[in-house]
This record gives structure tokens, sequence and C-alpha cells, in this order.
């Protein structure tokens, strides 16, 4: 990681470096051609005015700036400066060359040695042809740009060793997190549900951590959730599997021969061995709908059918235990669905509605079309304790049971409304609960309905 930090930090200080370096001299460089330039030009139009003789002092003037003009007639006079003997020579030859064919006020850049020189050709007083030359000694500028590039590198230099510095320090800092934040990791993978992710020094991690404590969390409640039932259904499982036991070894020893006592314990027998198939088949369709092995299969049919078929089969209780189910159920409502799940779900709300209901031992239940017939609702009521609004989003979690005394002794697995909870998302239905403490509970869940001239027409095909 601090590798590359340091190669990030490298980089940009070398293009803010190199990118520094190279504006400064282009702009030394324009502000030169810009001072010959202006003094040519300048010099150009007071001599439209002035005797040569008279510009001493602006040369003088410019001379100080470090702008050097020269001054010759076209036909190779020297007019200025008059104040220094030098070999001019060469610099009139040089302007003849570049200026001889140009018109009165052509100019032109050009570089000779480390000069930089601005020749333009102007007119006199008298109306003749002169040559001005203004000339910059460019090392100025390349001392300007060397003593820069000097002062550039030692900051660059120093802006990259604290780079590397603090790179360090917090490529250090961060891995140092990371590393704690893997140990732990490695620690609840254990199954160490104690540890503690904790790392808010920048937001990110602070969010890891969150996150990661979240999975704690849950990885304990899942675990805690399968303890719990493993303890619940195995008891679960015992207590059916010795009434089998004790009413088979009956059979055998005492009620053989008497057919009314021996179907009594024939009865009990299969009842027992109902409520281990619906046990097992509830952990069953948890693990199935889990891995999402089912798929659904959509068909139209007919919901009322259904429902009342469902409380046909809760008919004992009203026999043999003093129930009662009111019913309240419209004739020929079909819906477009997957049936055996539909029937899943409706079994365990109205066995639900049946465990927990009060002391009266009623269940409501109702199917009805909604005001423009597209929707039937299916309602299931009961007079129970209710839950509490806390744990009202709670029950649909896999394992979940209210702990609460209930009027009679429920045996659960909590895994019911897990599965109807899952069906009903997997065909994106809407469903929910209602319910008071005290008053009961009301489960619904809202089928689209499919109007009967379609039902009809889809059994019809199918009949051909
Ligand atoms: P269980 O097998 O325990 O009934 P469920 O998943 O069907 O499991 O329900 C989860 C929990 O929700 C139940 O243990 C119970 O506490 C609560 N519950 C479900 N239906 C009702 C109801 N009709 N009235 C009150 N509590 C209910």
């Amino acid at each position: 990681m601090w590798g590359y930090f340091c190669l990030n930090a490298i980089l940009v200080i070398l293009i803010v470096v190199v990118g520094f370096y190279a504006i400064v001299g282009i702009t030394l460089e324009n502000h030169a051609r810009d001072r010959v330039e202006h003094a040519g030009r300048d010099m150009a139009s007071t001599l439209k005015k002035e005797e040569s003789a008279n510009v001493h002092d602006k040369l003088l003037s410019y001379r100080d700036e470090g702008v050097n003009l020269y001054i010759f007639h076209a036909d190779g006079e020297r007019l200025q400066p008059t104040d220094s003997a030098g070999v001019y020579d060469g610099l009139y030859k040089e302007l003849n060359e570049y200026l001889k064919d140009s018109k009165v006020g052509s100019d032109k850049f050009y570089r000779s040695g480390n000069k930089l020189n601005y020749a333009i050709v102007a007119e006199n007083k008298n109306g003749d042809r002169i040559y001005i030359l203004s000339s910059y000694s460019m090392s100025i500028v390349r001392e300007t740009v060397g003593a820069l590039q000097l002062w550039l590198l030692f900051a660059g230099g120093i802006a990259m060793l604290l780079a590397l510095l603090f790179s360090y320090e917090f490529s250090k800092h961060l891995t140092r997190g990371l590393n704690i934040m893997s140990e732990k990791a490695v620690r609840l993978a254990h199954g160490d549900y104690e540890v503690e992710f904790a790392n808010a020094n920048y937001r990110e991690m602070a969010q890891l951590s969150d996150s990661l404590n979240y999975v704690r969390d849950e990885v304990k409640k899942s675990e805690d959730f399968q303890r719990e039932i493993l303890a619940n259904t195995t008891h679960d499982l015992k207590t059916p599997l010795t009434m089998i036991k004790a009413y088979a070894s009956m059979i055998m020893e005492i009620s053989g021969n008497n057919p009314e006592k021996r179907n009594k314990h024939l009865q009990v027998i299969i009842n027992e061995s109902d409520r281990l198939t619906g046990l097992v088949n509830d952990v069953l369709s948890v693990s199935k709908l889990r891995s999402n092995m089912e798929t659904i299969n959509l068909s139209v049919f007919d919901l009322t059918g259904l429902v009342y078929a469902i409380v046909e089969k809760f008919g004992y209780l009203q026999e043999s235990q003093g129930y009662t189910f009111m019913i309240d159920i419209q004739p020929n409502l079909y819906t477009y669905a997957d049936e055996e799940k539909i029937y899943q779900v409706l079994y365990n709300l109205i066995g639900n509605a049946a465990n927990y209901t009060g002391a009266d031992k009623t269940v409501y239940i109702s199917l009805k079309s909604n005001f423009d017939g597209t929707i039937n609702e299916f309602f299931v009521r009961d007079t129970g304790n209710g839950i509490s609004e806390e744990e009202l989003p709670e029950i649909w979690n896999r394992y979940y049971r209210v702990k609460e005394n209930h009027p009679r002794p429920v045996k659960g697995t909590g895994l019911g409304l897990n599965i109807v909870k899952a069906i009903l998302e997997n065909h994106s239905f809407v469903f929910g609960v209602d319910s008071e403490v005290g008053k009961g509970s009301e489960f619904w869940v809202y089928f689209p309905a499919v109007p009967p001239e379609v039902y009809n027409e889809v059994i019809n095909s199918e009949n051909i």
C-alpha cells in the first residue's frame, strides 16, 4: 500500500514541478518578446517625429531595462547608439539581410546567440528608410529559470520526502486497522461472537466496522435460533414419538382384541404421525425455500374451494375440542398463483389463529372480492392475546416465537410465518397483520382476482 502511495506522490510532485517549470519558462520568454517588440515599435513611432540624434535618452532608458536598441539608415549608416564604440557591421548586415526586401512597417523576430531580436523597418521624419533592432539578452531569462529550477528541485525534493513520510505513516495506520479487522473477522469465523469491530478513524472503515458488527449480530442470532429450534424440535419430535410407541405397545398388549379401543389408540398414532409429518415438512419447506430450490407453478384455481377445503381440515377441532370457525366466504372467487403453496399459506395462517385464539376458541375467516372485483381479500382473525407492536415485525422471522403464555400450551417451530412470508413474497402478493394486545390478531392476504369467465375458459381448455 505504501508503494502505491509513494508512486502517487512522486507522480503528482513531478507533474507539478515540470508543469511549473514549463509555465515559468514560457511566460518569461513571452514577456521578453513583448518588451523587445514594444521598444522597437515605440522607437519607430518616435523617429517619425524626432531626429535620430534626439532619441538618445529614450535609448538609454530602454538600455536600463535590459533592452538594447540599434538604429541604422537603410544605406548602412549607424544612427544610434552614438555613445559607444563597437563593431556594428555584423548587426547591420544581418538586419539588411532580413529587411532589405520588406516594406516600411514590416517586422521580424529572430535569435542570434542568446539574444532575442526584433527588427522593424521604419521611416524617419524625412521619409528615409531606417532599420531598428531591438535586442534582449535571454541569458537573464535563462539564469532566472535556472535559479527557479534549483528552487523547484529543492522544494520538490522536500515535498517528496514529506509525502513519503506521510504516506508511510498513513498506510501503516490504515493497514494496522485492516489487519486488526481481519484478525477479528477470523475470530468471528471461529465462533467468537464477543468480537467488537471498532475502527472509526475513516468513514469507510467505520462503515465496514458497522457492517461487520451487523454480520456478527445476525450470525449470532441465527446460531441462537438454530440452537433453540434444535431444542424445540427435538422436544417436539420426542413427544409424538413417545406417544406413538406407547399407543402401539398398548394395542399389542391390551386393546388388540377390542376394536373400539384399538381404533381409538390407532387414531392417536395417526394424529401424532400427522404432527410429526407437519413438523418435518415445516423444517424441509424452510430449507428448500431458503436455497430457492422451489419454483412457483402458477395456475388459475378456485380460491373459494381451497379455503373451504382447508377449513374442513380443521373440522376435527370443531368436533372434538369445541372450536368454532365463523366463515364468511364469497362463492366463485378465483386467483392465479401456485395452488399448493397458497394451501400452505392459508393452512399456516388458519392453524396459527386456532393455536393462538382466546378462551372462546373462535376463529373468523373471510374471503371477499374488493369493491371493483380486482382483488380477493382473505382475512383470518382470532380473539387471542394479540402481538405487541415491537414483536409484530419479528414474527415473520425464522424461528421467532413470541415468549408469552398462551391460554393453551402451543407447540410450534417458529417456522410457519417465515414460510408464509417467503411464499407470498415469491408471488409478490400484498399481505400483512393487524394486532392489538388483549384483543387478537388479524392476518390478511390480497390475491389477484381472476374473473369466473377466464377461469371457466381455462378449465374448458384443460378438459379438451
Ligand atoms: P409457530 O410455529 O411458533 O406458530 P409461526 O412462524 O407460525 O411459528 O409464528 C411465529 C410466532 O408468531 C408464534 O410463535 C406466535 O408467537 C406468533 N403468532 C403467530 N400467529 C399468531 C396469532 N394468530 N396470534 C398471536 N400470535 C401469533
